[in-house]
């Protein structure tokens, strides 16, 4: 289990670019645990935060969130959750000083509660709460490390 002991060390998760950008810390005070990540918001909602393990050390993203769109159902892409239009929402991380990459997940990234509920996807899937958190941190790790890091 990684820990996070202090402000220091979670800003120092973060990538240079974005350690101004985390402007809120995570309720509850430090130290803190990833179970198996840790997400938290602006009260706004404007910006979305996340911190997750990866080999050994807490990785931090920050995120601006946009509201979902349409009347639609919409598809998370870490949890696959699908999720009334106001459930899913428009993540937006800068990739490069340039350049930025969005991503559709459960609003607040909620996918933890998501992922607890076996119809969350209303396709009955046959997987194991287990192997949909693999699934989860595999599609997290995916989008945060190729794009960002
Ligand atoms: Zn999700």
């Amino acid at each position: 289990m990684i820990i996070v002991q202090n402000k220091e060390e979670l800003l120092n998760s973060f990538r240079t670019l974005d350690r101004d950008q985390v402007s809120h810390l995570p309720q509850g005070g430090f130290p803190l645990a990833m179970r198996p990540y840790l997400s938290w918001s602006e009260p706004s909602h404007h910006k979305a935060f996340l911190l997750f393990p990866h080999e050994s050390r807490p990785v931090g993203a920050v995120f601006r969130s946009s509201q979902g769109g349409g009347n639609h159902a919409q598809f998370c892409q870490w949890c696959h959750a699908v999720k009334p239009p106001q459930g899913i929402e428009l993540l937006v991380a800068q990739a490069s000083l340039k350049t930025s990459v969005g991503v559709w997940v459960c609003k607040g990234i909620s996918c933890k509660d998501s992922m607890k509920d076996p119809q969350s996807n209303g396709l009955r899937e046959a997987l194991e709460p287990g192997e949909k958190l693999i699934r989860f941190q595999l599609n997290l790790q995916k989008f945060v490390l190729k794009n960002l890091y």
